[in-house]
């Protein structure tokens, strides 16, 4: 799992290089969604994340963050529900 971590590359969100490893664990220990479009002219990202998750993971890994106000919305209707 650790293979890649000190390949670098340009974080368009950071706006800065950033090595692998930061990529592979930036969601509290998940790696970011845009894994995939940011790694795949570099490194077999592609095979790194079927080789270490599962497929159900990788779909979850590779889902794009909801909004906040839809999150926000969903709490709202939770707690009007209790
Ligand atoms: S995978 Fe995420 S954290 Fe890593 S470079 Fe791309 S946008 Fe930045």
């Amino acid at each position: 799992m650790e293979k890649f971590d000190r390949e670098e590359g340009y974080c368009r969100m950071l706006g800065h290089y950033v090595p692998f490893n930061y990529c592979r664990t930036m969601k509290d220990g998940v790696p970011c969604h845009r894994i995939l479009d940011c790694w795949f002219e570099k490194l077999p990202v592609k095979e790194y994340l079927q080789e270490n998750y599962t497929d159900e993971e990788i779909a979850q890994i590779l889902e794009p963050p909801r909004p906040k106000l839809a999150s926000l919305i969903d709490l709202i209707e939770k707690a009007k529900n209790r």
